[in-house]
């Protein structure tokens, strides 16, 4: 029998590899560094797991999370596999119990923070097992971190380049669920990938049925709705950790019991959020967006967010986390158009607290650079093209309508909003500089029509730019001017 499959079987009790995964393990095992870029359940942590065990050594695991990493080691010690993690949130018991494995070499896998590698006995540890020829693979997991123009930005992660100096031609593996191209160029470059295997699937989800609405003043009956028709365990996102609470308490006096989970509950709260939503029937929980990376539920049925999500390649890993198993599950989005502009705020406002002018800088390309990936996300929200699709889109990926989401399943009524671009651009024309809100305020008063609605439709449309500060002032283009002088048709269903 073939070895690997022989040890995939072995350790895992599976008779076959995922699409991608055999040859990142063979990249591997052979010494080459490799980029995977796996969808989410696609089974990106086997291809640094296996290697360790076919060879019985040590592979190195940085994850940015440390539920993440717990529940990594969680499911491996439930194969039987010896791993453990290194994080803040140790007892001095355990992490000498961590240590004392690590010496007598009997750890496979040993998941750590970014900035873990900065310490003097985790470089020595390093340097030691490479001595021992018993480091296999540094893996780099949610790798597109390491990118500016990824969704979850750590500066941390850019250090994690340096440690290949302690390994020389140990091969390093960066997995993502979702990159799109100029974070691929990064994580290679960053991470200094020398003639890597790219290995990259498609996101594209046959059982997800997307769907974007428009988020009523309260949405409390949609929510208990999309509850009450999911299967299995149901997701709920909120953006802050207040209105996590708040809506576990709403949910809870409607019927439905709901665990909240965010990061600020003390860690024995936080550990039994995490059981009861692997091991309860049919769990909701209410959590940060952070909550459910890597966490291996296969029946989610529900992934709802109550907020505009920041990115499409966020957007596309959150939901991809429903139905892992396969069945049929909903992803659903309430957004407000007023939340773009109050995270724009948000952002506008710790700018101004973290002032610190050597930084300024990057946070201020930093801030611009979410405002653009939110504005994405509201295209993608507002526009009329199949949800997946644009989606697909947004990471660099073509692939055909759905069949499924809300906008392959109805059909839009499309008008000639032309006259009324005419109308607002001219009066841009006049205001030049101001903001979206004061603009459909000037217009309302002359017609009442939905000005900020065809406000965003004509920046995206590049009749008129918008600032990426967060204050979302407007600017007529060229080529709004070659509209206002000789219109064409826009058609789009309001
Ligand atoms: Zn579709």
């Amino acid at each position: 029998m073939d070895p690997l499959l022989a040890s995939l079987h072995q350790h895992y009790g599976w008779d076959d590899f995922r699409p991608g995964q055999r040859p990142v393990i063979e990249a591997l095992l052979s010494g080459r560094d490799a980029l995977a870029v796996l969808p989410t359940g696609g089974g990106k942590s086997l291809c640094y797991q296996l290697p360790a065990l076919v060879r019985d050594g040590l592979v190195l695991v940085i994850s940015p999370l440390v539920a993440l990493m717990e529940d990594q080691v969680r499911q491996l010690r439930s194969r039987a596999v010896p791993a453990a993690c290194l994080h803040a949130g140790l007892t001095p018991e355990v992490r000498q119990e961590v240590w004392r494995s690590l010496a007598e070499g009997k750890l496979r896998l040993l998941y750590l923070a970014p900035e873990r590698l900065q310490s003097s006995q985790v470089r020595e540890l390093i340097a030691s097992t490479f001595r021992q020829k018993r480091l296999v693979a540094l893996a780099v997991d949610e790798a597109h971190c390491i990118s500016a123009w990824g969704h979850d930005f750590r500066p941390d992660y850019r250090r994690l380049g340096e440690v290949r100096t302690l390994c020389p031609g140990v091969p390093m593996v960066a997995l993502s669920a979702t990159a799109a191209p100029r974070v691929r160029a990064d994580i290679l470059r960053l991470l200094a990938l020398e003639k890597p295997l790219v290995q990259v699937c498609s996101a594209q989800r046959d059982n997800l049925h997307y769907a974007m609405q428009r988020r009523p003043k309260d949405p409390l009956d949609q929510v208990l709705k999309a509850i009450r028709r999911s299967r299995g365990a149901s997701l709920i996102y909120a953006r802050t950790r207040r209105s996590v609470e708040h809506w576990a308490k709403r949910l809870d006096a409607n019927g439905v019991e709901a665990i909240p989970y965010h990061a600020g509950l003390d860690p024995d709260l936080r550990h039994q959020a995490l059981c009861h939503f692997l091991e309860a029937d049919r769990p909701v929980l209410v959590a940060t967006v952070a909550f459910g990376m890597g966490v291996d539920r296969g029946d989610v049925g529900l992934v709802l967010h109550l907020d505009l999500p920041s990115t499409p390649e966020g957007y596309l890993q959150e939901s991809g986390r429903a139905g892992r198993d396969g069945e049929p599950a909903q992803c659903l989005v309430l957004f407000s158009p007023g939340d773009r502009t109050s995270l724009g705020w948000a952002m506008q406002a710790s700018l101004r607290r973290h002032h610190n002018p050597e930084l300024e800088q990057e946070e201020r390309s930093r801030v611009e650079l979410a405002q653009q990936q939110l504005r994405r996300m509201e295209a993608v929200a507002e526009g009329e093209m199949c949800r997946q699709q644009a989606l697909l889109l947004a990471v660099g990926e073509l692939a055909p309508p759905c069949g499924r989401c809300d906008r392959c399943l109805s059909h839009l009524q499309r008008d000639d909003w032309s006259e009324a671009a005419q109308m607002l651009l001219q009066t841009l024309e006049g205001n030049h500089g101001t903001d979206a809100r004061s603009l459909s305020d000037t217009l309302a008063e002359l017609e009442p029509l939905r000005w900020g609605w065809l406000t965003r439709r004509l920046v995206q449309e590049e009749l008129i730019s918008e600032s990426n500060d967060g204050s979302q002032r407007l600017y007529l283009r060229d080529s709004g001017r070659r509209f206002l002088k000789q219109p064409w048709p826009l058609h789009y269903a309001a």
